[in-house]
């Protein structure tokens, strides 16, 4: 079989660089199904591994890459076959493990979830590692007995990957949906994803009180750090807050008022090492509850030789909904 294409991450002089380079399947790690990848897709963690500003990479050289949708070409797992279209996301691929920018991968079948029936490929990658995320929240959410009727839900970082796709679905459920944007200029994308509600970033990251009035039945924080502990503040007695990120920071400056005095919950979401089976219900439910013309607004499609320029973008905040990366473009 001939060469193909991947992007190479490597290490000079302490410096991550990222280049397109030729690999034959031999180069590929010794895992026990090949697939031919379709597209993937750029999540914040990989804007922050292909530049190098995180340190998600740890082993030189590697793919990264955290996504991918594809079609098995052998298998050495009794699961899969060939022409199996598979879809993976997490697990440490695209970190720890060779990933989806290439246009193979030998991968652990236990990674593989099949493709959802009825779903385009490309689809699940317009959703991807981000969507799926904001779908986890909104589980959490429900499990934790927020509704429509309770009340208003607020998303952070919500002209981003997870949560553009979080007020879609929301709002697609029903619920009433807040938006915090640092970006003005989104207001017109975020309500048309259905958003009722567009507010400031600066104001919702001021220092908060240890209680403020009660304004939301749920959130989906993306930000952490003041943000977070603002929404933990104004949550309503019995509030549902779901954290998934730290596009602010990783830091968390709150009381314990919000939990002993109005019954709030703090729910951590991870898609990385998410049970299958949660990921398979997850799926399913993005297949009918996100709806369709949501993610023509959502998404835009790259080539892999663009994938640096936009990594530098989407760790500077300036990449609006998701992006495709198409391996064959
Ligand atoms: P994006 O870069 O697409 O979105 C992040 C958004 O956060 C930006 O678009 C921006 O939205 C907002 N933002 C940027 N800088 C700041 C800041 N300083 N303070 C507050 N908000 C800011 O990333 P993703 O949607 O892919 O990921 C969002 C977060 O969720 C990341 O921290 C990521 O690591 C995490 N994540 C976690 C997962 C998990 O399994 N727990 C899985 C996927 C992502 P706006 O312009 O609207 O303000």
């Amino acid at each position: 079989m001939g060469m193909f294409k991947a992007l190479v991450l490597n290490q000079d002089e302490g410096k991550t660089t990222a280049a397109v380079e030729e690999l034959a399947l031999t180069d590929l790690p010794d895992e026990n199904v090949l697939v031919k990848v379709d597209y993937s897709s750029l999540n914040y963690k990989d804007g922050l591994a292909v530049t190098g500003k995180g340190k998600i990479i740890r082993k030189f050289p590697m793919v990264p890459g955290i996504d991918m949708v594809g079609t098995v070409e052998e298998s050495a797992d009794d699961r899969y076959s060939a022409g199996d279209k598979v879809v993976l996301t997490g697990w440490g691929v695209g970190e720890n493990f060779w990933g989806g920018y290439a246009q193979y991968a030998r991968l652990k079948a236990d990674w593989l979830v099949p493709l959802p029936e009825g779903m385009e490929p490309i689809r699940t990658m317009q959703i991807g590692t981000a969507g799926l995320t904001a779908m986890l929240c909104v589980m959490a959410l429900e499990e934790g007995g927020v509704t429509p009727e309770s009340g208003p839900i607020v998303v952070s970082g919500a002209a981003g990957g997870v949560g553009s796709v979080a007020v879609a679905i929301l709002a697609g459920l029903g619920y009433k949906v807040s938006a915090i944007t640092g970006r003005p200029e989104t207001e017109s994308y975020l309500r048309a994803l259905g958003a009722s509600e567009i507010l400031n970033r600066a104001e919702m990251a001021e220092p908060a009180r240890p209680l403020e009035k009660q304004k939301w039945a749920g959130a989906v924080d993306t930000a952490g750090d003041t943000i977070l502990a603002r929404i933990l503040a104004e949550a309503d007695y019995n509030g549902v807050v779901t954290a998934c990120g730290l596009a602010a920071s990783f830091k968390l400056p709150s009381t314990v008022m919000p939990f002993i005095l109005r019954n709030v919950r703090l729910q951590g979401v991870d898609s990385v090492m998410c049970p299958t089976e949660r990921r398979r219900v997850a799926w399913q439910r993005l297949l009918t509850q996100l709806p369709e013309n949501a993610l023509g607004d959502i998404a835009q499609i790259i080539a892999l030789s663009d994938v640096p320029d936009y990594a530098e973008k989407i760790t500077n905040g300036q990449v609006k909904g998701r992006v495709v990366v198409d391996l064959n473009a």
